[in-house]
């Protein structure tokens, strides 16, 4: 037995044959020239791949109908487009004009294509480059004789091994047998983790070097608490993990928790909410005893598709997150694309740092028609329900005044076409980066609410990328430096009387509970399922006691030290809740 150790990235323990999934990466397509009498030959060649890549995304679509019938349309028109005959002429008068070998030309012909419609400008056309690439690369996977790399899972369980996987490819692989997950990058607030937790996957990333060591077919066991990864575990071992598999105390908090009311034992409130990416986890949120959604992240409404989703499609998404919750608030976040969630159509590739670059806000200011889009959305599905509307990753003032003008425009044109909206709809802000948090008092004058979202605080005033396993160890929730912003920016709110809620992964991190609620939170959003833990800790406490730890913490001179005092308050103050026991 080997034992490997990663970054604990999603509770849960899980037992399978490893799954090895390699990110597939085409040959160099050559030029060569072709004879005049091999060019008959060549013609026929392109033929044949045409055939046989229509006949694949056929099939695409048909298990497109049967497993999501939502999305099948996307391959239902990647079937129109390949017997596009105006560009298959287009290839083949090339290849007798140039004589070029066809891969070449496919790759020349369908490149232009996808270059004219992403500088067109026009959101309609772009949208048909990421559909324009997925047919290039069917075509050209006939030529070259490559097959297609699926996360094609097969029918028994297994655990899934991949150097990195993106927010899309996890969306589209079939869970119902992935029963763990292991990567050889990412770290614990990467949103391959975050989606992890969503589909309740115990997941070990960060493995580093050490991934090589998992093979294809190896027997794995993976503890999502811990990071430990052991690899075909000897019979004893096995059956001592098999018996700690089915201890799981939150199931059973769950249930006798989820009425109780989320306060300290001296009876301050504090709300406890849900993090969604998807409008079908509301219901499951509520289960758990979310009163509310703290952050409905919408791009994913988009990186589901691979595409941006159009008005009707957004609308029915929010209505339906804002019936299921009732009279409680949802907070939907306009969509967070760049950075680690990249939309092909909108990825250029040539941002040297995504994670500082063309994302969230500045997306969405830089194309005004797809935001306004969202915003005449939300604004129509407000009528639904108790919607609230959040922009992300806002560094300034002038951020926070151009979206809020744009959604006035998008009320103006909602009334002009006599759609009812949500009139008075409350617009808050994400603080994710140091510039918010120091300017929190002149964001507070525009915000009806301020929701911190660590995972990017942390790494922006940190330097710690979120998805770098080797810098892991430096994204550090207790660095003064951390607890300093968010006590200012729940100072500043304070001051304007409007409420500060956290909704990044410290939110539910339940050793952190008694020190958010000692800085003076109002609100913690979390994914659903770390809400009963979270609850009983705080039901534990008073608000006196965690005020005075939180003031301790907050003079601490480091991270470590900091760590190390939590540790010994939680080994004497909460030696009763066994999951928080070291
Ligand atoms: C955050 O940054 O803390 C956050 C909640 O947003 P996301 O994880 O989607 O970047
Ligand atoms: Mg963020």
């Amino acid at each position: 037995m080997k034992k490997l150790t990663g970054v604990p990235a999603s509770a849960g323990k899980a037992i399978g044959k490893a799954y090895v999934y390699e990110s597939e990466i085409l040959p160099e397509i050559k030029r060569y020239t072709i004879l005049k009498d091999q060019l008959e030959a060549e013609l026929k060649r392109l033929e044949a791949a045409y055939d046989k890549a229509e006949k694949e995304l056929q099939s695409i679509h048909k298990k497109a109908l049967g497993e999501a019938a939502g999305q099948a349309d996307i391959f239902a028109a990647h079937i129109m487009m390949i017997q596009d005959p105006e560009i298959m002429d287009q290839v083949k008068t090339e290849i007798k004009q140039t004589l070029e070998n066809a891969e070449f030309v496919v790759r020349k012909i369908y490149g232009k294509l996808a270059q004219t419609m992403e500088a067109s400008g026009d959101p309609m056309f772009s949208e048909r480059v990421a559909d324009i690439n997925e047919i290039s690369g069917h075509l050209l996977r006939q030529l070259l004789h490559v097959q297609k790399k699926t996360l094609k899972i097969p029918d028994t369980d297994v655990i899934a091994a991949a150097d990195d996987l993106s927010p899309s490819e996890i969306l589209a692989m079939n869970k119902n047998h992935v029963k763990g997950l292991v990567l050889r990058t990412g770290g614990r607030t990467s949103h391959i983790a975050i989606l992890a937790r969503t589909f309740n996957i115990p997941a070990v990333m960060g493995l580093a070097s050490s991934f090589d060591e998992i093979m294809d077919g190896s027997e794995l066991a993976i503890d999502g608490d811990s990071g430990a990864v052991y690899i075909d575990p000897g019979k004893d071992e096995l059956e001592k993990f098999r018996n700690s598999v089915f201890h799981n105390s939150s199931a059973e908090i769950s249930v006798k928790s989820a009425g109780l009311p989320a306060e300290t034992k001296d009876g301050r409130g504090v709300l406890l909410k849900a993090n969604i990416e998807f409008p079908e986890e509301a219901g499951a949120a509520c289960g758990y005893g979310a009163m509310g959604i703290g952050l409905y992240r919408s791009e994913f409404l988009f990186l589901g598709s691979g595409k941006a989703a159009d008005e009707e499609q957004q609308y029915a998404a929010y209505s339906s997150v804002l019936k299921t919750m009732g009279k409680l608030p949802v907070t939907i976040r306009t969509v967070d694309i760049g950075g680690d969630k990249l939309l092909p159509e909108f990825d250029s590739g040539d941002e040297k740092n995504p994670l500082l670059g063309w994302r969230a806000i500045r997306f969405s200011l830089s194309r005004p028609q797809i935001f306004k889009i969202q915003l005449r959305a939300l604004l129509r599905a407000g009528v639904n329900g108790n919607a609230r509307i959040m922009f992300p990753l806002i560094t300034g003032i002038e951020e926070l005044e151009k979206a809020l003008a744009l959604l006035e425009e998008a009320k103006s044109e909602c009334k002009k076409l006599r759609q009812p909206i949500a009139e008075k709809i409350e617009t808050g802000i994400m603080i994710e980066v140091p510039s918010a948090a120091i300017t929190a008092d002149l964001l507070a004058e525009k915000s009806d609410f301020f929701s911190i979202g660590t995972n990017d605080l942390i790494q922006y005033t940190l330097a710690v990328d979120r998805g770098n396993e080797k810098v892991d160890y430096l994204a550090q929730p207790l660095h003064p430096a951390i607890l300093r912003s968010i006590k200012m920016t729940i100072e500043a709110a304070g001051k304007k009387g409007i409420k500060t809620s956290m909704c990044g992964e410290m939110a539910g991190d339940p050793k952190l509970t008694a020190v958010l609620i000692g800085l003076g939170l109002d609100e913690l959003s979390m994914t659903a399922p770390s809400i009963p833990l979270v609850k009983k800790i705080m039901r534990e406490l008073t608000s006196a006691e965690c005020e005075d730890l939180a003031g301790e913490l907050l003079a601490g001179k480091s991270a470590a030290a900091n760590s190390a005092l939590l540790q010994t308050w939680t080994n004497k103050r909460l030696k009763s809740v066994p999951e928080l026991a070291q």
